[in-house]
């Protein structure tokens, strides 16, 4: 096994074992452009390192031998009094970490190179400012001294010399400053700065190994959900100043605009500067093109270098760029990043250019850029009162009033008004107003939070975590400081970049959105390329694409909105929001009845409602499969408040005058009353266990149909069984809907072809699919009850409990009701999608849980092998285009 390479001897795509930076200064240098010569020491001797607390035992000799090569190269040795070689050596992980890792430069200085540095450099002050900086660097990153120290120790310099810039300190103000910086090392590190050059090297390389797990690069890592073993590689480069003059300096490029992605001259230079300058932005750079007319041969050959990389990376780059007295040397090169925005304008031009094809076209582009593209935004021109700021937990503008529970919010909104529910956390409990309120702010929990899960399920606003904000929920208003804002004020709520504003912030439309609804969209010139380059992009997507996109949707509305952005069907109507508001008492009127005439009374109500919503919703589907799912509500969430009435009751009992049918209902209430809700009286078993239940809604369902066909219209319809364990179930409950269907099309004349499937979303189901699928036309898989009953996890509850610390333990990046638990809950829809094919090769197979819009879930759908997502309609375009990418 070998170390280190020379960057003669890496190539771009090597950057598993070489890191970012490192695989792409071997390619610039093996295209022959000017890179200082070094090497790269692999991310498997730091593995090693990080292993085992020590380096491979070879990495001594291979550096060596690397650094005598390099010497013999240059002309010159590590720190050689007269002349030193001086390197710099800096981190570079597989994926870049900006700013989280260590970089030390100009080491080989000491006490004796200074001196031959300043002569060669015909410049005192340059070799002493180098040296300065040599100490402060290494001594904070490599010896752990406290940062400040140096950073006092420097001010009181210029101070006492009554300057107020860095540059203003000559040779002996330096040379005085060094020896200060020396003191501190011993006095802070316990030992001396090292003069020897070759123990300079060997600590820094040691550091940037060990700045692969300080706590901010694991932060960071998990944020990115960068896997924490890939480990870093160590570049180790030989200087070149940018600070040697006028005739010096240093710089950063695009190939083309990050923003927009036009082509053009993109970035930023700076005159006799090194790189830290420009970042710690001390002194102010001048635009790129400036360069031209400052050193215009080197200003043409980076223009020539720069179409030589984007045409080679076929991508956008960008650049670090160092001029050492007009010589021009390439630091850094990487595809840059870019607004979502640019991602899909660049795709779409590199196919024009014929750079690339459509097929790469689409890995170029991702579901979470386009479902931010999709968002309305804030006219970031408007002024506006910044209240506050938290996590950006579900991206979108939300304006409204300010209401500080859940019933405000569903009345408010029910009359018209639109609100944002503002509260320090949410519960299940929180859910109607959730889904009345245009945005949700809270003061309290993470990007896992209830709040914030649900919100981004529901493609709804939502800042969460707002610390600063107090929510008084008793008070019904909130303070930040001295402001105040009480409900019914207006406030504004960013959940793409988590500000909070103080009344209303003016909102414009996505764009996109407006294509997606098909209507003329109001923005600029600019936004017409946007919405060209998604329109193509989403054709190419929908041309290679082997996965169908349905939705999830209860009403016409829904369904309208999801076949205009491109649902090929409704592969979930939840039957039980079909009975929320009015309707709920009538649900409650059939779970209480007593006798057989309370029951028959209250399905006789509930059909002819059922048949008109089905009605509707075969219409706005017209053409395309409907699945309709059988009810399926947790029994709480149509009983009352067993609390609230308990209260109730008593209070009526103590001033004697309790009513008998709150008597009776509080019974029933506690005689159904359930622990566990979610692994109690739903799905299949409450249509078992209440006569008749099942059949009125398949009754509904086929005179629904009937109706359409009648009509002339072409109903295709699916009625699914929810939360089957067993096919004993699923034969009962299918021997009963064949019974009503029969007398259905005998009565009406027509043949219905209704098929009959199940939801998968029990282990045990999963683990039984062939037995199932003898009594299934087709499977869906129900992945949040299925993830629930996997893990044992309380869907309702986790989130708002110890997700948060079980993301911050990095027991899973991302939370399994968001993206699917491949390895577990996979695992059993691999295996169910085989055993149920084996019993009925056309078996149809989709999912509606979550994951059904969740980009990388959408990947593991189509790796296997089912035949459709269903997701909300707004994530329908994500859905297309990840089942695009994974196809292509
Ligand atoms: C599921 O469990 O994944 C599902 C789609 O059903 P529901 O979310 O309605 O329980
Ligand atoms: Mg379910």
């Amino acid at each position: 096994q070998k170390f280190v390479y020379d960057f003669t001897e890496g190539n771009k795509d090597l950057k598993d074992l070489l890191g970012g930076k490192g695989a792409n200064l071997a390619e610039m240098t093996n295209l022959g452009l000017p890179v200082p010569p070094g090497f790269t020491i692999t991310t498997e001797a730091c593995k090693v390192y990080l292993d085992s607390g020590d380096e491979p035992a070879e990495l001594r000799g291979e550096v060596s031998a690397h650094l005598e090569a390099l010497e013999k190269r240059m002309g010159k040795n590590l720190g050689q009094a007269d002349d030193p070689l001086l390197v710099s050596v800096r981190s570079g992980a597989k994926f870049s970490m900006p700013g989280m890792m260590d970089t030390v430069l100009n080491i080989g200085l000491s006490d004796a190179s200074v001196v031959g540095l300043a002569a060669q450099a015909g410049d005192e002050r340059f070799a002493w400012d180098s040296y300065r900086r040599l100490i402060q660097m290494f001594g904070k990153t490599v010896l752990g001294v406290d940062g400040d120290l140096f950073e006092e120790a420097l001010e009181a310099a210029k101070e006492a010399k009554g300057v107020t810039v860095d540059v203003d300190l000559d040779a002996a103000d330096l040379k005085k400053l060094v020896q200060q910086f020396k003191e501190i090392v011993t006095r802070d590190a316990g030992r001396d700065f090292p003069q020897d050059p070759r123990e300079q090297m060997d600590l820094a390389i040691n550091a940037v190994f060990d700045s692969w797990n300080t706590d901010r690069a694991k932060l960071y890592r998990r944020q990115e959900r960068i896997p924490g073993d890939l480990g870093t590689a160590v570049n180790v480069c030989s200087m070149v100043f940018g600070n040697l003059g006028p005739d010096s300096g240093t710089g950063v490029a695009f190939t083309r605009d990050p923003a927009s992605g036009h082509q053009g001259v993109y970035g930023d230079y700076l005159q006799n500067a090194q790189g830290e300058d420009v970042v710690a932005g001390i002194r102010n750079t001048v635009a790129l093109a400036e360069l031209e007319s400052i050193d215009k041969a080197s200003y043409d050959q980076l223009m020539k270098i720069m179409e030589t990389l984007e045409t080679h990376y076929k991508d956008l780059c960008d650049i670090e760029f160092t001029i050492e007295r007009g010589q021009l040397w390439m630091l850094q090169t990487r595809v840059g990043k870019r607004t979502a925005g640019a991602a899909f304008r660049i795709a779409t031009q590199l196919v024009d250019q014929g750079l690339i094809d459509e097929a790469e076209a689409l890995q170029r582009v991702n579901g979470a850029q386009l479902a931010q593209l999709m968002f309305p935004r804030f006219d970031h021109g408007a002024a506006s009162v910044l209240l506050g700021r938290g996590i950006a937990a579900s991206p979108g503008a939300a304006v409204g009033k300010a209401v500080f529970d859940s019933y405000t919010a569903v009345k408010w909104s029910r009359s018209g008004e639109k609100v944002i529910l503002i509260r320090r956390e949410t519960n299940p409990d929180d859910l109607d107003g959730m889904i009345a309120a245009e945005g949700i702010l809270t003061s309290r929990g993470g990007k896992t939070s209830h709040a914030a899960v649900v919100a981004r399920g529901m493609g709804k606003t939502c800042v969460c975590g707002a610390e600063e904000i107090e929510v008084d929920t008793k008070r019904r208003r909130l303070t930040v400081g001295d402001t105040v804002v009480e409900e019914g004020d207006l406030v504004s709520v960013d959940g793409s970049t988590g500000k909070v504003y103080l009344g209303e912030v003016p909102v414009v439309p996505s764009p996109v959105v407006e294509y997606f609804e098909g209507r003329v969209h109001a923005g600029a010139d600019d936004a017409d390329e946007l919405v060209a380059a998604v329109h193509r992009i989403m054709s190419y997507a929908d041309g290679v694409r082997r996965l169908r996109v349905r939705a999830n949707a209860d009403n016409a509305e829904d369904a309208s909105r999801a076949r205009r952005f491109g649902a090929q069907g409704i592969g979930l109507c939840r039957t039980e929001h079909m009975f929320l508001g009015e309707r709920r008492e009538m649900v409650e009127k059939l779970i209480l009845a007593d006798t057989d005439d309370e029951r028959d009374a209250a399905l006789a109500a509930l059909l002819p409602l059922q048949k008109a919503d089905f009605i509707e919703l075969f219409e706005s589907m017209d053409g395309l499969p409907v699945t309709v799912r059988l009810l399926d509500p947790p029994l709480h969430e149509f009983l009352p408040d067993i609390t609230e009435l308990s209260v109730r009751v008593a209070l009526a009992e103590s001033r004697k005058d309790a009513n008998e049918n709150d008597l009776r209902l509080l019974q029933a209430v506690h005689k159904l009353h359930e622990q566990n809700p979610m692994l109690g009286l739903r799905g299949v078993r409450l249509g078992l266990v209440i006569p008749g239940l099942f059949a009125m809604q398949v009754r509904a369902i086929a005179e629904a149909a009937a109706q359409r066909k009648n009509a002339k219209g072409d109903p295709r319809v699916e009625i699914m069984i929810p939360l089957v364990g067993t096919v004993q179930e699923l034969e009962i409950v299918r021997e009963e809907a064949d019974h009503v269907i029969a007398e259905v099309e005998a009565a009406t004349g027509t043949e219905l072809r209704l098929s009959i499937g199940t939801m998968i979303e029990l282990p045990r189901a999963a683990l039984t699919a062939g037995q199932i699928a003898e009594a299934a036309e087709f499977f869906s898989f129900g992945t949040n009850d299925l993830t629930q009953t996997v893990w044992g996890f309380s869907r309702d509850d986790v989130e708002a409990s110890f997700f948060t610390a079980y993301l911050e333990k990095g027991i899973f990046g991302v939370s399994p009701f968001e993206t699917i638990d491949k390895d577990g809950v996979g695992a059993l829809v691999r295996s169910a999608v085989e055993a149920g094919r084996a019993t009925r090769p056309d078996l149809k197979l989709g999912i509606c849980g979550e994951h059904g819009g969740d980009p990388e879930s959408v990947h593991f759908f189509h790796e296997v092998g089912l035949d459709y997502v269903s997701c909300s309609p707004f994530r329908i375009p994500v859905a297309r285009l990840e089942a695009g990418r994974a196809a292509a």
